[in-house]
């Protein structure tokens, strides 16, 4: 049977560490700033977390609620006005916007030094040329998840599923730089299975339930599973069908419990770092 790779215990023990380092080396607290826009169930339960989260580590945060209706340039103005308040050091704008939204434009408007997220055209295109500065919250967390669980990357075959800009791209460049093989699967691959079947690590970031099937799973592989998937009777599950692929891998992660806790504990590290940046 894997190793469980329990990102809930890993999220507490960072987060813990981030709230002595803001009290030994800050003059005042970090400032997160979480825009979000309309009412979709999902994304207030996120932005409710990281507010959570936030709160606990001794942050400032402040969450601005805007109807669906806003309009675009409206948006803008919120946040430029953030990149203007020297009080905030980290902006974060709950993606997806609202049908209509040049989400974009939204995240090119970000300060690059407030961009916690790391989704801005500087902030991606120094990760891609192997300088990161800021980085994408849920890939980093799997870094940070893989490297605390004393997994070795160098040299493996590693396969992503999904290509988004904010989790597979990014996700690809950082297993890259780990020295890892990588191979970027999407819905266009010919023969996803093929590809699971010969990854001594497994990405999965795709948003179908139970896509990747256990049988598929290498032996001893390492399987990551990034999907958040609400079922009918209201429970989660990930990309990977996690009981099969449990009994072939050699560490996963499971879904709730797993990536989406590194996710946060990531965002409160890049807006530490902004916060220390900017005080300097
Ligand atoms: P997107 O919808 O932006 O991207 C999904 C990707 O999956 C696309 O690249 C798409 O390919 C690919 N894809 C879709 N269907 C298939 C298929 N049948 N076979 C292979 N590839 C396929 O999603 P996100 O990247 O934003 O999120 C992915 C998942 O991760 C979601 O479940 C989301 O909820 C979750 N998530 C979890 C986070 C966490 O903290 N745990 C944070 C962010 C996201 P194509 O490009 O060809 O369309």
């Amino acid at each position: 049977m894997a190793k469980i790779l329990n990102g809930r215990a890993l999220s507490r023990q960072l987060n813990k560490a981030i709230k002595g380092r803001v009290a030994e080396e800050l003059k005042r607290p970090p400032g997160l700033a979480v825009v979000l826009v309309g009412e979709d169930p999902a994304s207030e339960v996120y932005v409710k977390r990281k507010g959570i989260v936030a709160e606990r580590l001794g942050f400032r945060h402040q969450q601005i609620n805007l109807p669906a209706d806003t309009s675009q340039s409206a948006l803008i103005e919120v946040v430029e006005g953030l990149n203007d308040d020297p009080d905030v050091d980290g902006i974060l704008v709950q993606f997806p916007l609202p049908d209509g939204f040049d989400q974009n434009e939204v995240m090119d408007r970000i300060a690059f030094e407030k961009d916690v997220d790391g989704f801005s055209v500087g902030s991606t295109g120094l990760l891609a040329q192997g300088r990161p500065n800021m980085v994408s919250c849920t890939p980093r967390g799997v870094m940070k998840l893989i490297e605390l669980s004393e997994i070795s990357l160098s040299g493996l075959d590693a396969c992503v599923v999904g290509r988004s800009n904010i989790v597979g791209r990014p996700m690809a460049m950082l297993l890259e730089q780990a020295n890892c093989t990588v191979t970027i699967c999407h819905s266009r691959t010919r023969d996803l299975e093929a590809i699971v079947r010969r990854s001594d690590i497994v990405v999965a970031a795709v948003g179908v339930p139970r896509m990747i099937q256990g049988e598929w799973i290498k032996e001893g592989a390492v399987v990551i599973d990034v999907g958040v998937n609400r079922l009918e009777d209201g429970s989660l599950c990930g990309d990977v069908d996690f009981d099969t692929a449990s009994e072939r891998a050699s560490a996963i992660t499971p879904v709730p419990g797993g990536v989406g806790p590194m996710t946060i504990a990531m965002l409160m590290d890049n807006t530490f770092h902004s916060a220390k940046a900017r005080q300097a």
